[in-house]
C-alpha cells in the first residue's frame, strides 16, 4: 500500500490564512477531490519542511544550476534547523558556487517546501492539480501556493 498526498503550502513560509479562508479552500478542494480520504489543514508553531517522499529526484542550486549531493544538502538543512524554533531559512554559503542563499531558495524536484501552514489532501485519487486550480486555491487562501506531490 502506498499513499499519495497533495500538499498545498503558501509561498511565504510564515503566511497563515484565516480560518474562514481555510474553510473556503477546503470546500473547493472537496469539489475537486470528492474521493479523498481526508483534507487536513495544519498550522505548526514553527516553519516545517514539507517533503515529496519517494518522488524526490534532486536538489539544485537555483543560481548556478549545479546539483547538490545529498550529504551537502542534508548539511545545509541541519545547519538551518533548530529544535527550538524549527527552520530559520537563514542565508548560508552554498558548496557549489559559493553564493549565499537559504534552503528555501534551492530548486527541488519534485517540489518541496517550507511553511507553517499546510493543507494536505490524503489519497486524493485525482491527477495533478492544474495551474489554474492552484491559483484559484491560492486566492481562497489569500496567498500564492506551492503544490507538493508526496509519495509514501
Ligand atoms: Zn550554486
Amino acid at each position: 500500500m502506498s499513499d499519495h498526498h497533495i500538499v498545498f503550502i503558501p509561498a511565504d513560509p510564515h503566511y497563515l490564512p484565516a480560518e474562514e479562508q481555510v474553510s473556503r479552500a477546503k470546500e473547493t478542494l472537496w469539489q475537486w477531490m470528492p474521493e479523498a480520504d481526508s483534507l487536513d489543514a495544519a498550522v505548526s508553531e514553527y516553519v516545517q519542511f514539507h517533503d515529496c517522499g519517494s518522488n524526490f529526484e534532486y536538489v539544485r542550486c537555483h543560481l548556478c544550476g549545479q546539483e547538490l549531493t545529498l550529504p551537502q544538502w542534508h548539511l545545509l538543512m541541519d545547519q538551518d534547523y533548530d529544535l527550538v524554533r524549527g527552520f530559520g531559512l537563514m542565508p548560508q554559503t552554498l558548496p557549489c558556487c559559493g553564493s549565499v542563499a537559504s534552503v528555501n531558495q534551492l530548486d527541488y524536484s519534485f517540489m518541496q517546501g517550507f511553511s507553517r501552514f499546510s493543507l494536505t489532501a490524503i489519497n486524493p485519487r485525482t491527477g495533478a492539480v492544474s495551474p489554474q486550480q492552484a491559483e484559484l486555491l491560492g486566492q481562497r487562501l489569500g496567498h500564492r501556493l506551492l503544490v507538493i506531490y508526496r509519495h509514501l
